[in-house]
């Protein structure tokens, strides 16, 4: 049946360094419970918010990414609601009516289809900016069944962009490359570390023909998004087929055993009594501000990709280049370099991100590549047939995800210890050969070479080297 799909996503600006109205930090992963806070994101009688212009650029940048209209000015409102979390006992947010005024309204999101490379598009409603609650914890047994709650405000007041789009989207898998592409683009202009705990929320409104809509609240993780969307359609089909009628409501995704469940009670937006909050005057965003969040808007993973696809690169290649960030801008400092395209996409988006896969190292780490140069050298080797691809891919990348910084020089140049002694040992073995090669066979040479090269072992050698030595030796005979 056909499904309509629309998504609200709430994105952490975690890179915005502090809190949205105070100097908390906006990391708040890792510290003791209720360290990071102060009177103003704990909401204390006489505290006033002061706006972290940072997150509103870098909020303004994500709006000029997508293509919003930018208004002249944005107006925060109050959103009211009460829970342990809140505990002003309302969000600062934004809202298009009463008075408010948000960051963006109308614009587009462009993604990829991996299966066809065709780019699809998913118009955007509105963005906010808002400021993430706290956290409620329960013991086990959940909400339900635990006695009582246990509350840390660390996350309380952290930047939060809410991005609501129209129901443009038709399938779980589209939807799930539509908030992967999202994420990463956030990646992109600085806006956001998709790969921290928690840093993203997705709620899903979905329906099918003859049914009405069903919001599904609490998806955490691009691969959930296409589950819950997956059984929550499956759920509304059964439901229209055996002649039913799907009701309006509000269902939670319970990710541990991948169901949707139905919540109690929904606010409506009227509920929330919204009015502009009289603490924070409107915010100008000024020509420079603008021009500031242009220039970060400007990075895009669309436009890496076309580089990259532009060098002749395979879009599957290019696509696994571009889908980190770190290895997207190592390729180009590479290429800039002088580093063969082909020879560095492969070692970037195949093999060498293979070795990290072994070590079990994160490639979105930059600590665990190599620099540029590296790169650089590597291809030289290949391009100037010093080593062939095999060689450097066997012999040298193994070593250099291990310790990324290491000289390519120094595992180049490395010579086998006692060569002399195993090219004898060799020359002993292969008597037929070292004739051949003296009675004026000169390919013999090649196949004594390799001999040696297979009798040293996995080692580092230098090919040409082995090569001088072999013939020296057979000078001698
Ligand atoms: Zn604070």
């Amino acid at each position: 049946m056909r499904a309509v799909i629309g998504l609200e996503i709430h994105v952490q600006i975690s890179e915005a360094g502090t809190k949205l109205f105070c100097d908390c930090r906006a990391d708040y992963r890792g510290l003791e419970p209720n360290t990071n806070v102060c009177p103003v994101c704990l909401g204390l009688p006489g505290a006033l918010p002061v706006v972290n212009r940072r997150a509103v650029e870098l909020a303004l940048a994500a709006s000029i990414a997508f293509k919003c209209s930018i208004p002249k000015y944005i107006v925060f409102t109050r959103k009211h609601y009460f829970y342990p979390d809140l505990p002003k006992n309302y969000q600062i947010s934004m809202f298009e009516r009463a008075g408010g005024i948000p960051i963006c309204k109308g614009g587009v999101v462009t993604f990829p289809d991996p299966s066809t490379w065709e780019w699809r598009e998913c118009r955007v409603r509105r963005i906010n900016i808002e400021e993430d609650p706290g956290r409620t914890e329960y013991e086990e047994g959940g909400i339900t069944r635990s006695p009582y709650a246990l509350v840390d405000y660390n996350r309380s007041g952290v930047p939060l962009l809410e991005i609501v789009t129209e129901p443009d989207l038709r399938s779980p898998r589209e939807a799930r490359s539509l908030v992967e592409y999202l994420m990463l683009t956030l990646e992109y202009l600085g806006v956001t570390n998709p790969r921290l705990e928690g840093v993203f929320r997705v709620d899903a409104n979905v329906s099918i023909e003859g049914g009405e809509r069903v919001e599904v609240k609490n998806i955490g993780s691009t691969l959930d998004v296409e589950k819950a969307l997956t059984y929550e359609i499956a759920r509304q089909t059964m439901i229209v087929k055996g002649g039913g009628r799907v009701e309006r409501e509000t269902r939670h995704w319970d990710a541990a055993r991948g169901v949707t469940r139905p919540l109690r009670h929904k606010e409506y937006e009227e509920e929330y009594l919204y009015f502009p909050d009289p603490d924070l005057p409107p915010i100008l965003l000024r020509d420079e501000m603008i021009e500031k969040a242009s220039k970060l808007a400007e990075e895009s993973p669309r436009k890496y990709f076309e580089m990259v696809t532009g060098m002749m690169i395979p879009k599957d290649l290019a696509w696994s280049i571009v889908t980190v960030k770190h290895s997207a801008l190592l390729f180009m400092k590479s290429v800039k370099l002088g580093a063969d395209p082909q020879v560095a996409a492969r070692i970037i988006a195949v093999d060498y991100k293979g070795e990290l896969r072994e070590l079990g190292r994160d490639p979105h780490d930059p600590r665990n590549w190599p620099p540029p140069e590296t790169i650089y050298a590597l291809s030289k080797l290949v391009t100037e047939n010093v080593y062939t691809y095999d060689a450097v891919k066997g012999l040298m990348l193994p070593k250099i995800a291990s310790n990324p910084t290491i000289d390519v020089s120094s595992i180049v140049l490395e010579k086998a210890e006692n060569l002399e002694s195993i090219i004898d040992e060799v020359l002993r073995a292969e008597e037929k050969a070292v004739k051949d090669y003296l009675s004026g066979k000169s390919q013999a040479l090649n196949y004594l070479v390799g001999a040696v090269i297979r009798k040293i072992g996995k080692r580092a050698v230098d090919p040409r080297a082995i090569r001088r030595a072999v013939e020296e030796r057979l000078r001698k005979t």
